[in-house]
């Protein structure tokens, strides 16, 4: 049980309007009650109210902070445990001293990163995909994606596994029916109810994976990286798209600081432009490292731009360069349409005959919204706007959702072979773990208590 009572600050440090401190745990509104100064005490405050006052420093009794303390009382909270919120102003020296008292308390610790999310799981109030979905709430860098991870933080994701895993202790109950009363004779009407629900549910997982790539992609973005000979036009390309889709800078804590990672956001796809060096050099991968070093960075890319130049004629390093991107997910943009054109169309198309091929100029900006489609064509068929937000797009719940689907796999062959109910079984108990999983409940406890209340209803 997590009987402490812990606290951290809840918003980015660093100068801005106001920061917020939480505190939950069974100590934290008498702790910081004790520390508080107001017209209503603290212990008497009802929940989900805020209250006007001043952090006091006890041994001092020096006013610390003029603050807004917000209560929550279990369980409506957010872990819920009690839960005090005080809001300082944004200043770092103004929360730094707030947090130090707090900490100098008996009761109170430093929370770990992710704690009070944890909290909410363990104590039952979010499940794992909610969980997981709070980090990438966080994290988002389009509006999509945001809207993406809300939806999973509601509950979308785990409402659709619930109701796949209840089609599937269903099937479990009729099995178990199956063996304790094989007088009845309805093994083979049983055989037929077990392939058709296997079937549902592969088919419901089949539909949340459909969507798990263009999720991942939402999620971390497209790794983009642009190449092509010295003067094509990169630099400003890359400049353009900044400029036009006012690119958001992310500097995400966690991930490595000499990794340069810069989002830009085109129609709501993110494309994620990354290297060890800085964007500017790094994009310029051939006049920095050689078409043949080249080769590495552009592997790791999801996504290839080319660029060439219209305006010239095509030339040998070019020529070697969309060898090397044959079969790889490559967008050609012919830049400078502007100028009297030379390039050789016939040989471009002649390497790419099924990939785009954009005709645009940086400069004048024509064009551009072609290269747009072209992505969003390339990685959303077209259809990102359309419909349901329910993307799975962690790869946890990729990797368990398609573990679920190969065991109902097996059960449904199983089926076919005569194998014994008994042994089939298990293969439809496994799914509904992996599939338990994904939303972190796997208790075999659980199992039981679902099959016996489904026995209850039966008999
Ligand atoms: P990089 O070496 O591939 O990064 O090329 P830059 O982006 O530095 O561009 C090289 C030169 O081409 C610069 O002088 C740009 O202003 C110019 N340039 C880029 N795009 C266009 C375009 O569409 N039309 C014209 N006329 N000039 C362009
Ligand atoms: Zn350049």
């Amino acid at each position: 049980m997590l009987s402490d009572t812990i606290a951290a600050i809840s918003t980015a440090v660093g100068e801005s309007g106001i920061a917020v401190i939480r505190i939950s745990g069974p100590e934290a509104i008498t702790e910081v009650g004790r520390l508080f100064r107001s017209k209503t005490k603290l212990e008497d405050a009802d929940s989900h109210t805020v209250h006007y006052g001043f952090i006091i420093d006890p041994n001092s009794n020096e006013k610390l902070e003029e603050v807004l303390v917000s209560v929550f009382r279990a369980p409506r909270s957010f872990t819920t445990e009690d839960v005090v919120e005080i809001s300082t102003h944004g200043g770092i020296i103004s929360v730094k001293r707030v947090m130090d008292l707090l900490l100098e308390q008996r009761e109170i610790r430093l929370a770990e990163p992710g704690e009070f999310t944890k909290r909410a799981f363990l104590n039952g109030r979010i499940d794992l995909t909610q969980a997981e979905a709070v980090i990438d709430l966080i994290r988002s860098k389009s509006d999509r994606a945001f809207s993406v991870a809300l939806k999973q933080v509601e509950g979308d994701l785990s409402r659709k596994i619930t109701s796949l895993r209840y089609t599937l202790v269903e099937t479990l109950a009729h099995i178990e029916v199956n063996i304790d009363y094989p007088e009845h004779d309805v093994e083979s009407m049983t055989m037929e109810f077990i392939r058709n629900k296997c079937a549902e549910v592969t088919e419901g997982i089949e539909q949340l994976l459909k969507n798990a790539n263009q999720g991942k992609i939402l999620r971390e973005g497209i790794t983009t990286a642009i190449v092509g000979r010295p003067n094509v036009g990169k630099s400003s390309l890359l400049n353009a798209l900044a400029r036009e889709n006012k690119a958001i800078v992310t500097d995400i804590p966690g991930t490595t600081r000499d990794v340069i990672e810069e989002f830009v956001t085109i129609n709501n796809i993110p494309l994620k432009l990354l290297d060890t060096a800085g964007i500017r050099e790094t994009m310029d991968i051939v006049e920095q490292i050689g078409v043949e070093r080249s080769k590495a960075a552009v592997n790791e890319a999801d996504l290839i731009l080319l660029v060439l130049n219209s305006a010239d004629l095509l030339h040998e390093d070019e020529i070697k360069l969309m060898e090397q991107l044959k079969g790889r997910p490559t967008i050609v943009l012919l830049n400078k349409i502007d100028l009297p054109q030379q390039l050789d169309r016939d040989v471009v198309s002649r390497y790419f005959p099924k990939e785009a091929i954009v005709e645009l100029s940086v400069k004048t900006s024509e064009g551009l919204d072609h290269l747009e489609e072209a992505i969003s064509q390339l990685f959303f068929g077209g259809k990102l706007e359309s419909g349901d937000l329910t993307y799975v797009s962690n790869v946890r719940h990729i990797a368990l959702l398609k573990q679920a689907k190969k065991s109902l796999a097996d059960a449904y062959e199983a089926t076919e072979m005569g194998v014994p109910i008994d042994i089939l079984q298990i293969d439809v108990r496994l799914a509904w773990e992996q599939l338990g999983e994904v939303i972190g409940d796997s208790a075999p406890d659980a199992l039981i208590d679902q099959i016996f209340s489904q026995f209850c209803l039966g008999k």
